[in-house]
């Protein structure tokens, strides 16, 4: 038989490893902008078309490419950054595999223009799907310009595959902030679709971070420094009361290369302990610098993640120096490695007044009355205890327009929305009294009794569905009623952030949110919906604006939709939360008043029920 085994032709080779170097086109915008840091350069411009797709380009002033260089620069394996196996322990530079533009060249169309600072003439090249179209002598300025056209044009799977333009962008975003930040004394710029996105000076590390993420910034930030034999740190982190819902500022530079590592993560967060109120995570930029021999950058194609040598000293270097931080800037107690954590006062706990225990007596408890056929003794008596407090948890439903005082009345009135299947699962009126009951378990589920058996509800996805279904009917009827603030709020937020949130200003209205003013990196709101504490607002809205960045899927994008799960998702009450038996009660109620009361807006199963029938099979 003749053999079969051959080599792939280079374009085929390239067009392989062009998928495991570019996913997207921000894997395009990390490896240009990386190219131009390491060929020394001071000023560099990114400018994208249709989030990427349509073109990226990377223009800088560095060293530039001879004529040779510059052909070959296109080769797979072709390097100027390493030459032999042990340089690979000594990098300095971002680049070393020699695939980038080869792969890059293999699936987009690319041009390149490069001069050398001493030559009068550059070099200008075009290179389809690895086909060199045309090389030609320019005139063009020192520096390298690369620009990237339809890329995936001979993949039309991948092209397919990529998301809307709004997730490609933020991507792209992401990387460009990595870069800039891991290298503040170099001059960046963005535009997109034609308009200034971003124009970051060289400047101090603050100075950059406040640049990108905008003024108000500037007092979040609590130095960290920390010089030791094996480990340099040097940045920022945030103030705990900054903290974010979502983990977006959280960026780790090792030897100027943004890494991820959540051993490393953890180390900070372990340094807020006790600081942060719960479900936020803090915000931190902090630049380690090690001896290069001591990592390997090899170990992921996309370099993102990295191995250190002795990641425990690591960890425990970077945690004392944030908590030191913290404690030198007033923003912690400097806390003792021994101390027990039992000891420390949760941050959110700080400000609150300590108030008396409540003890709680039914007055209307007789042990010696019949508790099902009386109606004065039990029923009225305890429910004219109930009302004592039910106006504490009331406000949590306000806006969710609950009939009458008496919950009595509320139980019975309830409308079980022509679904006579749900409807029919409750008892009769005159079994209500008996079966008034509701039990929590463990925080988080609802048990209650049905006429067939008993029924048992996830607390927070159920409350998720009545919120959902307020806010859609809200923001359709378009008359939500509003809570004037007795101050305005002032929400500071990126640029992006606040481009996000003009998109959906006019629904966001519609839930019952009053803006005053949109400048460039602030809203004022002057009025909340009903149901939305004030102190909720700016986590609300971060949780949009992460939400509708990276959750949109694209064509179907219904900004109400989106919005209204979000809010519910942010306000449900969560699992861990103890309800009283009044909440309880209501949250059944109007659980099954909703339009689809057996799913959560996410789709998921909300409550299940167990007959009496299969009850007595467990029992056999
Ligand atoms: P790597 O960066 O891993 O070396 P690349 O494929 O990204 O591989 O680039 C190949 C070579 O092309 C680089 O080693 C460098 O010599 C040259 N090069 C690429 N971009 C630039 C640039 N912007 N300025 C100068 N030289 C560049
Ligand atoms: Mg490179």
């Amino acid at each position: 038989m003749a053999d079969i085994i051959q080599l792939l032709p280079d374009h085929v080779a390239n067009q392989i490893a062009a998928g495991e170097v570019v996913q997207r086109p921000a894997s395009v915008v990390k490896e240009l902008l990386e190219n131009a840091i390491d060929a020394g350069a001071s000023n560099i411009k990114l400018i994208i078309k249709d989030a990427g797709k349509t073109l990226i380009q990377v223009i800088d002033d560095g060293k530039g490419m001879s004529v040779t260089d510059a052909r070959l620069s296109f080769e797979r394996h072709a390097t100027s950054k390493i030459k032999t196996a042990d340089d690979l322990f000594q990098l300095d530079t971002k680049g070393f595999r020699g695939e980038a533009l080869a792969s890059i060249a293999a699936i987009a169309h690319v041009e390149l223009k490069t001069k050398q600072e001493q030559v009068d003439l550059g070099t200008a090249i075009i290179i389809e799907g690895s086909e060199v179209n045309s090389q030609d002598v320019v005139v063009t300025p020192k520096g390298t310009s690369v620009s990237v056209k339809n890329l995936f044009f001979n993949i039309p799977a991948r092209r397919n595959f990529l998301k809307s333009n709004a997730v490609e962008l933020r991507h792209v975003i992401d990387e460009f902030h990595r870069v800039a930040l891991a290298h503040c004394t170099i001059s960046f710029a963005m535009y997109n679709n034609g308009s200034e996105t971003f124009n970051l000076p060289a400047s101090n590390y603050r100075q950059r971070i406040v640049n990108i993420f905008g003024n108000k910034t500037n007092e979040k930030l609590v130095p960290v420094e920390e010089d030791t034999e094996v480990l340099k740190i040097s940045g920022f982190v945030g103030k705990p009361e900054y903290a974010k819902k979502t983990r977006g500022e959280q960026y780790f530079f090792v030897n100027n290369r943004f890494i991820k590592s959540a051993y490393l993560n953890h180390a900070i967060a372990s340094a807020f302990d006790g600081l942060l109120k719960s479900g936020t995570h803090a915000s931190y930029f902090l630049n380690l610098t090690v001896d290069p021999q001591t990592i390997d950058i090899n170990i992921h194609p996309t370099k993102t993640e990295i191995k250190f040598d002795d990641e425990h000293t690591l960890y425990a270097l970077l945690r004392s120096a944030v908590k030191h931080s913290l404690g030198q800037f007033n923003i912690a107690p400097v806390l003792d490695f021994e101390r027990d954590s039992n000891l420390d006062t949760p941050y959110d706990l700080n400000k609150k007044q300590t108030l008396e225990p409540v003890i709680e007596v039914d007055r209307g408890f007789n042990p010696f009355k019949d508790s099902t056929k009386s109606s004065e003794g039990t029923s009225v008596k305890s429910s004219s205890f109930k009302k004592e407090t039910s106006a504490n948890w009331e406000s949590l439903y306000v806006g969710l327009e609950s009939k009458g005082n008496n919950e009595r009345e509320d139980f019975s009135e309830v409308q079980f929305e022509s679904q006579e299947s749900t409807a029919s699962m409750f008892v009769d009126d005159a079994e209500v009294e008996q079966v008034h009951t509701t039990y929590q378990l463990h925080n988080k589920y609802i048990v209650s009794t049905i006429k067939s058996g008993m029924l048992v509800i996830d607390q927070n996805r159920a409350h998720q569905r009545i919120l959902y279904e307020d806010f859609l009917k809200n923001m359709t009827i378009k008359e939500a009623v509003s809570q004037q603030l007795l101050f305005p709020l002032q929400l500071h937020f990126s640029v992006q952030e606040i481009q996000i949130l003009g998109q959906l200003k006019e629904d966001l209205e519609h839930t019952g949110f009053v803006f005053s003013n949109v400048l460039v990196e602030s809203v004022e709101i002057t009025g909340v919906p009903i149901s939305v504490p004030e102190s909720e607002v700016s986590i609300i809205l971060e949780q949009l604006i992460s939400d509708v960045e990276n959750e949109v899927p694209d064509a179907h994008f219904s900004a109400t939709d989106l919005l209204a799960k979000s809010m519910a998702k942010s306000l449900a009450i969560k699992t861990g939360q103890n309800l009283k038996k009044d909440e309880q009660e209501h949250l059944v109620n109007k659980l099954f008043a909703c339009k689809e009361p057996n799913v959560s807006p996410t789709n998921k199963t909300t409550f299940v029920t167990m007959s009496v029938d299969e009850l007595d099979k467990k029992f056999i």
